[in-house]
């Protein structure tokens, strides 16, 4: 439990000091649980755990949203798919989540994205029957959103003739199409609310620690009773116990090496987690002509073109998966699938020298474990395979939060007591409250703070009511008060704030999930690199031996995507992209199971993919290049004198 003598947002202060302290706690105290991974289930369930009033830890290998968390389509949605296959529950299910999120958890990062479903040119016939079709969709969509979504929070659809649609969407090819209905969902930063569910879970009294890698789990007779924890940002340090009453496991696609860690006593994990790979492009708002999102149908699956700030999101390839699950490549192929799907429908086909990011993404989809691929499911499921341990696995972004109360359930039943039920349905996010006033009176903040109405609404879609920390950290040093380098959109003040409060430790956290500058400028963040590691270095203490190391980890890092990008299979862009080491001097992290061996890719489209333990081994550890042992120190408090 927090301290009610410190405020909210302090406890919430994800700072350098705050790791240490975290770090101490773990190797001190006993939990009520423990999660295992900083994703969007796992942070969700320290919310959860943590506002029922049980003491909580979470830890997480890489960064918060390392995973699939920070790759996804960025859509907080009842999933229209879902309702032409008839799955009620699950749409209903997502939009009372889409609801609740939208209105009253994050309204500071989920907002409503106008998407348009075009109507295909046909005979008069066909056009009475698919406009009846597509309307009656989405106008049962709304109802239920209206119904059950907990406050809708997005306005209802629009029917839309050709010439209707042409005016929101000028690049829509008019011979294509015969009209569009437009419809709403929400649009949010995928990693952005994952830290800020962390932070939230901090301000709650969780310990919550990054670079913080499970070994394995420990054991007392067939019970759990803790895990063994390898600080990667001291390598050179021995692993350490943490005692726990229950551990939660919320590892996505890294489920079912939890269940290998207790391959000894013969677990049957209940469920296993295959990867599929989606890939997104990133392009310039330029590249396209239109002031609404799209959805288009493909031969398997649907497309999504999305406008996201001054750019498109154009997504997404599934295909299956079992190279590097913590760099998932893209491939020529994903990009000319993508870009050949999409172009179908534009009046200016995209190319290549169009693109600016691409990312890639592995949805954990849950297989029951004699069930075939065709059999996966979205669905999440909640073992526990043994004693004290929990796994939570599949599900979507969208309905986090129901699969950290489901787990929590499980945990508050084994440990009894009188703990609360979840109650996270009535609590907001750090930076959530009071957000529709704060947004109502940006100018005036505006004008009081110096800066322009356009840099507080952009801090505000960013940190809620937490810009008020900003606004008074660029007026307190001006060097923080200017763009960055490469990506004048982002302050300076973005990457010390990240640092300093968000639990950034490298150059690649803030480049590629506090801001998306990775994925947003052609030069994916070279030219950001060196203002940023200096910015950050001062919040660090970095000498100019560990601010070179950093960037040249991430330029390797971008060098390696873009290379891995040109190759043309899966097998051949993953060795491409494992070329470039973790800055956690992570191993390389294949599947641990003997049967992947066997099966080899499951490329589907390339039927190539073997795994190659020899590429892998060449991103393995860098770990001797690290600093050893002491963490950075908090120069926060010579930054600035700001209670955060
Ligand atoms: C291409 C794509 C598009 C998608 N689009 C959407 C969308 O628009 N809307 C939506 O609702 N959903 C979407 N999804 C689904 C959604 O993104 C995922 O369901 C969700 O992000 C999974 O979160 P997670 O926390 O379960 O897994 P992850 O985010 O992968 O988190 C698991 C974490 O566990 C950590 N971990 C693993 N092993 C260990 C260990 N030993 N010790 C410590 N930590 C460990 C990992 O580092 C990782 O950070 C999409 C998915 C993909 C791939």
């Amino acid at each position: 439990m927090r301290d009610p003598s410190v405020s909210r947002y302090s406890a919430g202060r994800l700072s350098p000091i705050r790791r240490t302290a975290d770090l101490r706690r773990l190797r001190d105290e006993q939990f009520d649980v423990l999660v295992i991974g900083g994703g969007v289930t796992g942070a969700g369930a320290a919310v959860d755990a943590a506002s029922r009033g049980l003491k909580v830890a979470l830890v997480e290998a890489r960064d918060f949203a390392a995973g699939t968390s920070s790759r996804s389509s960025k859509l907080i949605h009842g999933g229209l798919r879902y309702l032409e296959q008839l799955e009620l529950h699950l749409v209903h299910e997502a939009l009372t989540e889409r609801g609740l999120l939208a209105t009253r958890i994050a309204p500071h990062l989920v907002r409503p994205v106008p998407i348009l479903v075009p109507l295909p040119a046909s005979n008069p016939a066909q056009r009475v029957w698919q406009r009846g079709y597509y309307g009656l969709g989405v106008a049962a969509y709304d109802a239920f959103a209206g119904v059950f979504g907990g406050g809708r929070g997005m306005p209802l659809h629009r029917h839309l003739s050709r010439d209707g649609a042409r005016h929101i969407f000028p690049s829509l090819r008019a011979d294509k199409i015969a009209g569009a209905i437009r419809y709403y969902d929400g649009q949010m930063d995928d990693a952005r609310l994952v830290v800020n569910l962390a932070r939230t879970a901090a301000a709650q009294g969780a310990a919550v620690v990054t670079s913080a890698r499970v070994t394995g789990f420990l054991r007392e007779a067939r019970e759990v009773v803790g895990v063994r924890v390898k600080d990667l940002e001291a390598p050179g340090s021995e692993e350490f116990e943490v005692r726990a009453r229950t551990v939660v496991a919320a590892t996505g696609v890294w489920s079912d090496d939890m269940s290998q860690m207790l391959h000894d006593v013969g677990v049957r994990p209940g469920f296993q987690v295959r990867a599929s790979k989606g890939v997104h492009l990133v392009v310039p708002r330029s590249a396209i002509t239109g002031e609404a999102g799209l959805i288009l149908r493909t031969a398997t699956s649907v497309l999504f073109v999305l406008p996201w700030g001054g750019h498109w999101i154009i997504g997404t390839t599934d295909t299956d998966w079992q190279l590097d699950r913590s760099h998932p490549a893209a491939s020529a192929r994903d990009i000319s699938y993508l870009l050949d799907q999409v172009n179908t429908v534009l009046d200016r086909p995209l190319t290549t020298d169009d693109i600016e990011g691409v990312y890639a993404g592995l949805r954990p989809l849950l297989s029951g474990e004699a069930d075939s691929t065709s059999k996966l499911s979205r669905e999440h499921a909640v073992v526990e395979p043994m004693l004290g341990l929990m796994l939570v696995a599949g599900g979507k972004y969208t309905t986090y939060r129901v699969m950290a109360a489901d787990v929590i359930d499980r945990a508050v039943r084994r440990l009894g007591g009188p703990f609360r039920e979840s109650r996270t349905d009535q609590l907001p996010l750090l930076g959530a409250d009071g957000y529709a006033a704060a947004w109502r009176d940006r100018q005036d903040t505006a004008r009081r703070h110096g800066v322009t109405t356009g840099v507080v609404e952009h801090l505000l879609e960013r940190y809620g009511t937490l810009t008020v920390h900003l606004l008074a950290m660029m007026a307190a040093d001006p060097e923080l008060a200017v763009p960055l380098d490469g990506a004048p959109e982002y302050l300076a003040v973005e990457v010390a704030y990240a640092a300093l409060a968000e639990g950034a430790l490298h150059l690649d956290d803030v480049l590629t999930r506090r801001t998306r500058i990775s994925i947003e400028t052609a030069h994916r963040g070279s030219a950001s690199a060196e203002h940023a590691a200096r910015v950050m270095g001062r919040v660090l203490d970095w000498d100019d031996t560990v601010r070179t190391r950093e960037v040249e980890h991430y330029l390797a890092r971008v060098t390696a995507e873009r290379e891995s990008q040109t190759m043309p299979d899966d097998r051949t862009a993953d060795a491409a992209r494992v070329g470039a080491p973790d800055v956690r001097g992570l191993a390389s992290d294949r599947r641990s199971d003997p049967s992947d061996r066997r099966s080899g890719s499951g490329d589907r489209r390339s039927g190539s993919g073997d795994r190659r333990e020899g590429a892998g081994d060449r991103g393995s550890d860098l770990g001797d290049r690290h600093p050893d042992s002491d963490p950075p120190g908090d120069r926060s408090s010579d930054l600035l004198e700001i209670d955060l």
